[in-house]
C-alpha cells in the first residue's frame, strides 16, 4: 500500500478506512502512543498501537529515531489539539534506532551541540521547521523574479575575475597536493594549472550578471558564493547563497523599490505557505525570551515582526544623515559603541547599523549615497564627486541584509576609478565592453539568502539556517 504524507493525513476532511504512513518515531509513551513525524510538517501524527496484540519484541523496538511503517485506520482523535490519529493494525520496523546512543532524544539541546550534529539536527522540530521555511523561501525567490519576467542566470562559480579585493577569496587549483608551495615565499605556478591562470571561487556574480543584464534587460542570479571571511561572526559564512538581480535602465531609486518589493513578496509568501512552521518558531522564541530580563525582551513576536515589514515602508536615509545621528555617540550616553563614529567617511560597523534600525528608526532602513572611498569601484559616482549611488538595507537583529548600487555606466569615469584603485583594466576587458558597446544606466543588488532566512525564522546565528555551515575551522561534513 502506498503511504500518505503525515501532513495530508492531518489535513484530511474525513476519517479513512485504511491508511499507511511511514516516518520516524519522535516519542513512544505508555507502550501505546507513537508520535510519528515524516518531515512533511512540524506536526506529528499520533499512532495508537494495540499493545495487547503486539509482540513485546516489536514494542521494544519502537524507539526514538526508529523508522517505521504503520497501517491502520484514520480515526478522530480524543487527544487535544489534533483532529485525527491512526489506530494501528499493522506495524513494521523499517530501521531500528539505538535509543541509548541516538543523540536527538526529545529534549532541549544547545545550538552548539546541534551544530556538531548537523546531519541529525534536522530531525528536531526547530531544524525541520527552519529547513522547510528555507526551501519555501528559495521557491519564492524564483517565483518573484519569474513572474516579473527576469531571466535566471547562472554565473560562474570558478572565476578568473579578481574584482573586489583578493583578500577574502578561496583560490582554486588543480595542482596535485605535492606540487603546492611548501612555504609562503614559493608561489603556485599557475601556468601549470588547469586554467593556465589564477582562479578563485566566486565572491559575487555581479560583474558577469551586469553583462547579461545589458542584453536581457532584467536578470537575477541565485547561487552559492564563497568568501574566506576571517571574522567569526553570527552573520558571516564562508559558503552562502546570494540573490543578485541586475536591471538595465533602472536607477538607484528603482533599485531600492525593487529590493523592498522583493523582500515583502518573499516574506508574505513564507507567511502564506509556512504558517505552522513559523508559529512553531515563534513559540520557540517566546520560550527563549522568558529566560531574559524584562528589559531585554523583544517588543514584538516573530509573526508581528514579519507583518510589520509587510505593512511599513523601509526608512530611506542618506549616509550623511545617518552619520549625523550616530556622530554624537561620545556625548550621548545612550549610544555606547565599541567603535565610535566621529567623522564623515567612516565605514559603519554592524553595531551602528543595528542602532539605527533597532533604537533610532525602529524599522528597516535603506542607507544610500555612501562615501565613494568605502564602496566598490563600479558604483555610480554622484555629482558631488565624493559619494556613490550605493544602498544598503539594514534589518533589525541582523544589520546589513542587502548591498546594492546603481553602476557607473560612463566608460571614462569607470576606467579612471579603476586606475586610481590599481584595478587591472586588461583583466576586466570583458566587463568594460558593457560600457564600450551600448552602455546605459543600470543597477542591482545582492541579498544574502541566509540573512533573509535568519530574519524570517527569528534565529540569531547564521550557522543555524543553512544545512551544513562552513565557517573557519569547520567543514566536518
Ligand atoms: P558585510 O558588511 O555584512 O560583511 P558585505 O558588505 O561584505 O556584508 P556584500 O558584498 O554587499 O556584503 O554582499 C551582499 C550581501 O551578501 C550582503 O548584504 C549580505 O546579505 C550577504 N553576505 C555578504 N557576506 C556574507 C557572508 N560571509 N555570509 C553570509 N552572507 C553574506
Ligand atoms: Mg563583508
Ligand atoms: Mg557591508
Ligand atoms: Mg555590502
Amino acid at each position: 500500500m502506498r503511504h500518505t504524507k503525515v501532513k495530508d493525513l492531518l489535513n484530511s476532511t474525513t476519517t479513512l478506512e485504511e491508511v499507511n504512513a511511514k516516518g520516524w518515531v519522535r516519542t513512544f509513551r505508555n507502550n501505546q502512543f507513537i508520535a510519528l513525524n515524516d518531515g512533511s510538517t512540524i506536526n506529528n501524527i499520533q499512532c495508537v498501537v494495540d499493545f495487547e496484540n503486539t509482540a513485546d519484541e516489536t514494542l521494544k523496538r519502537i524507539t526514538t529515531g526508529a523508522a517505521i511503517s504503520v497501517t491502520g485506520s484514520l480515526v478522530e482523535s480524543k487527544g487535544a489539539g489534533q483532529k485525527y490519529e491512526i489506530k494501528v493494525s499493522e506495524l513494521e520496523i523499517l530501521g531500528d534506532s539505538d535509543a541509548e546512543k541516538f543523540p536527538m532524544q526529545p529534549k532541549k539541546h544547545s545550538l552548539e551541540f546541534l551544530r556538531e550534529n548537523a546531519h541529525l539536527r534536522v530531525r528536531t522540530n526547530a531544524f525541520g521547521a527552519i529547513m522547510r521555511v528555507r526551501s519555501v523561501l528559495s521557491f519564492a525567490v524564483h517565483s518573484y523574479f519569474q513572474q516579473k519576467g527576469f531571466v535566471y542566470v547562472n554565473t560562474p562559480i570558478i572565476t578568473g575575475a579578481d574584482a573586489e579585493g583578493a583578500g577574502e577569496m578561496f583560490q582554486v587549483t588543480s595542482l596535485p597536493l605535492d606540487n603546492l608551495p611548501k612555504n609562503e615565499e614559493e608561489n603556485i605556478d599557475y601556468k601549470k594549472d588547469f586554467f593556465g591562470k589564477h582562479t578563485n571561487l566566486t565572491v559575487s556574480g555581479q560583474l558577469e550578471g551586469e553583462t547579461f543584464a545589458m542584453a536581457l534587460g532584467q536578470i537575477y542570479t541565485f547561487g552559492p558564493t564563497f568568501r574566506a571571511e576571517n571574522s567569526n561572526t553570527s552573520r558571516h559564512l564562508a559558503e552562502f547563497w546570494m540573490i543578485e538581480p541586475e536591471v538595465a535602465f533602472n536607477d538607484l531609486n528603482a533599485n531600492m523599490d525593487l529590493a523592498e518589493d522583493f523582500i515583502r513578496y518573499v516574506i508574505k509568501y513564507a507567511l502564506d505557505h509556512c504558517g505552522d512552521d513559523l508559529k512553531f518558531l515563534e513559540g520557540r522564541l517566546l520560550e527563549e525570551e522568558k529566560s531574559k530580563p524584562q528589559t531585554e525582551r523583544s517588543e514584538m513576536t516573530l509573526l508581528e515582526k514579519l507583518n510589520f515589514v509587510l505593512e511599513n515602508n523601509f526608512k530611506r536615509v542618506s549616509y550623511t544623515e545617518a552619520i549625523d545621528i550616530l556622530r554624537d555617540s561620545t556625548t550621548n550616553k545612550k549610544k555606547k559603541f565599541q567603535y565610535s563614529i566621529d567623522e564623515w567617511g567612516a565605514d559603519l560597523q554592524s553595531e551602528h547599523e543595528r542602532y539605527l534600525v533597532e533604537k533610532h528608526f525602529k524599522c528597516p532602513v535603506i542607507l544610500f549615497d555612501y562615501p565613494a572611498k568605502i564602496k566598490a569601484f563600479y558604483m555610480r559616482l554622484n555629482e558631488d564627486g565624493k559619494t556613490v549611488r550605493a544602498m544598503d538595507i539594514l534589518f533589525p537583529g541582523i544589520g546589513e541584509i542587502v548591498g546594492g548600487s546603481q553602476r557607473e555606466e560612463r566608460f571614462d569615469v569607470l576606467v579612471e576609478k579603476m586606475k586610481a584603485l590599481g584595478i587591472n583594466e586588461e583583466e576586466l576587458w570583458w566587463y568594460l565592453d558593457t560600457r564600450r558597446f551600448g552602455s546605459a544606466v543600470h543597477s542591482g543588488f545582492g541579498l544574502g539568502f541566509e540573512r533573509l532566512v535568519l530574519f524570517v525564522t527569528g534565529m540569531t546565528n547564521i550557522r543555524d539556517v543553512i544545512p551544513f555551515p562552513r565557517t573557519p575551522m569547520n567543514a566536518e561534513f
